[in-house]
């Protein structure tokens, strides 16, 4: 930053956010003195706030009360804009639009004709203006609650967003008067904000994140070394979101209106619109109680429409839906070559995550050891809607000081430009008369280099001379049968949306991770370890992959210390 002093003019403050955007919601959020973040809510009091303008006669609404107009302005109403942005016309799905203003092709961008203005004419607004006037929405109800003019932000995006995505994105800020200081990817921020909770426990981990939108679902595995976070794999699924729950709950209750009307709202473009809205909130209210209603008033042919669900129902009836987010998750770590063992944490982000059910199942498809981390599976989980926002005000803050440059560096993503290690590298403490010891990993493979680590290990029963065996190791899945006391009643099971553990002949299989030992890279000789002593091992790899080893009793002097080649 320009000083006083040097004759240059002062730069003038910078009050930076974090802004999650996303085709159905956004958020903002700022962080607070401690370093805290917290979710901003807007003059409506939402923190989810819809990404949707509309317009009637001339005036702006945005959010919530836009939302509501997609059911008498649908046609001046643009929802679902943001995945258009920086896109080709011919590469879009229109779909999401169906029901609002429709996005079409003008020039070499995709525009909405809106009536826009207080005159009867359609303009033209082009996906890149609407970005700009929602964006400076979002910046003005920050400015409101912080009290001074927020003027930049950290933004986050889709890990498969692309230059021109992000180019539009930067330009469509830029005009509503907010500098973009960095955008970190969604799944980045979600495990930013779980890791910078003070009781957040900074060790080596494999994280899926899982995001779970209204219009698209995005998957990334995360591996956590040292506190740099590399993604090891990334999928998107366009099929499986909240739009396809709220789907099964229209069709559900259309049906009842069928049953009792003989006409169906979902013939009426109004009377869907109701429903939808109708529907959504329903789901939302079943993501707390065990019953929900849906009213609409006059939904067809002036006919009102008020219903009730239970849970169990509405998860029966959203089975398939339920076992395509399971089966999302479960690709997501095939495709990073990892096991559904070796996933530390599931991150659940984005509305949907406040499903129950969604959580329920991976409660089931992963060991007791995955932590789950859902409102329905851990009190203390953060609130899956805000943590895109929270993670980007917290990036926000660590970078809002630095000069431009040094956050453009700081953007590479590690995983391409650092080396990784291919295999875990760990420990074997053996002894004259125990030859082989057990291997405990103390660098986990994904781990980006240089690194270094410092771990005990006990000595086998009586101590002595041992030595310390630094090995590759290869994680391997043990797969054995644990046999089922045969009943003569076949056990209930309600696994109907997960593949079972079960073989044929009803026995249980059981999974579990074991370490293959792979090459030897070191040996290190201690000498007169105390009964029940312990060693202490560090293992440093150079960015060139030369491991050096450094092996000692625990509180000992001395030691034996040794370099490899790469
Ligand atoms: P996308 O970009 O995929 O459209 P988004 O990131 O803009 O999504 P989110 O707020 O993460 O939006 O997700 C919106 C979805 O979450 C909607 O389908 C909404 O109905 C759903 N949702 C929000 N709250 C809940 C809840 N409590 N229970 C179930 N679903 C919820």
């Amino acid at each position: 930053m320009s000083s006083q002093e040097d004759g240059e003019i002062s730069s003038p403050e910078i009050t930076a956010i974090g802004i999650s955007f996303g085709n159905s919601n956004s958020s903002i959020a700022y962080t607070s003195g401690e370093g805290k973040a917290e979710v901003i809510a807007n003059e409506e009091g939402d923190r989810q706030i819809p990404s949707v303008l509309s317009y009637i006669e001339g005036e702006e609404y945005h959010g919530t009360q836009a939302k509501s107009q997609l059911v008498r302005n649908s046609r001046n109403t643009i929802a679902y804009f943001r995945d258009y942005l920086g896109k080709d016309f011919d590469s879009i799905d229109p779909t999401p639009c169906h029901a609002s203003a429709h996005p079409q092709k003008h020039e070499s961008t995709i525009a909405f004709s809106v009536q826009d203005k207080e005159s009867e004419a359609q303009n033209i607004v082009t996906v890149s203006e609407i970005t700009t006037r929602h964006i400076r929405r979002l910046a003005s109800s920050a400015s409101d609650f912080l009290g001074k003019s927020v003027n930049a932000a950290v933004i986050t995006v889709p890990t498969n967003v692309t230059d021109e995505q992000r180019e539009a994105l930067s330009e469509a800020a830029k005009a509503a008067g907010v500098d973009v200081l960095q955008m970190i990817s969604e799944p980045t921020a979600a495990v930013l904000a779980y890791d910078a909770r003070p009781e957040a426990i900074l060790k080596d981990k494999i994280i899926v994140v899982a995001d779970l939108g209204g219009t698209r679902s995005d998957m990334a595995v995360v591996a956590s070394r040292g506190g740099v976070y590399s993604i090891l794999s990334t999928s998107h699924d366009y099929e499986t979101a909240g739009v396809q729950l709220d789907q099964v709950l229209i069709d559900h209750f259309a049906k009842e209106f069928i049953k009792k009307n003989k006409t169906d709202p979902r013939e009426n473009e109004r009377s869907l619109a109701k429903l939808k809205l109708e529907a959504e909130a329903t789901k939302k209210a079943l993501s707390l109680g065990g019953n929900a209603s849906c009213s609409v008033e006059s939904l067809a042919d002036g006919i009102d429409f008020s219903s009730t669900i239970n849970r169990t129902r509405y998860e029966l009836l959203a089975g398939k839906v339920f076992g395509a987010f399971t089966r999302l998750i479960e690709e997501a770590v095939r495709k990073a070559d990892l096991d559904i063992l070796d996933v530390d944490e599931v991150i659940l982000s984005g509305g949907t995550s406040h499903t129950p059910k969604i959580s329920q199942n991976l409660q089931r498809l992963f060991p007791p050891t995955t932590r789950i981390l859902s409102p329905s599976t851990l009190p203390t989980a953060i609130d899956p809607s805000s943590l895109s926002a929270r993670g980007a005000a917290i990036q926000a803050s660590l970078v809002q000081e630095f000069e431009k440059e040094d956050i453009e560096q700081s953007t590479h993503p590690m995983v391409t430009v650092t080396p990784h290690l291919r295999n875990a590298i760990g420990v074997m403490v053996v002894s004259e008369d125990v030859q082989k010891g057990l291997f405990s990993a103390l660098i986990e493979k994904e781990t980006a280099v240089p690194c270094r680590r410092t771990g005990l290990f006990a000595v086998p029963r009586e101590g002595g001379d041992v030595v310390v065996k630094i090995c590759e190791g290869l994680r391997d899945i043990k797969v054995s049968k644990k046999e089922k006391p045969k009943t003569n009643g076949k056990p209930a099971s309600d696994d109907s949306d997960l593949d079972s553990d079960e073989d044929e002949d009803g026995d249980e299989e059981i999974r579990e991770k074991v370490w293959k030992i792979g090459a030897v890279l070191a040996e290190a000789a201690v000498k007169g370890v105390k009964k029940g002593g312990k060693v202490e091992v560090t293992i440093k790899v150079e960015a060139d992959l030369a491991v050096q080893v450094e092996a000692r009793e625990a509180g000992g002097k001395g030691g034996v210390r040794g370099s490899l080649g790469k």
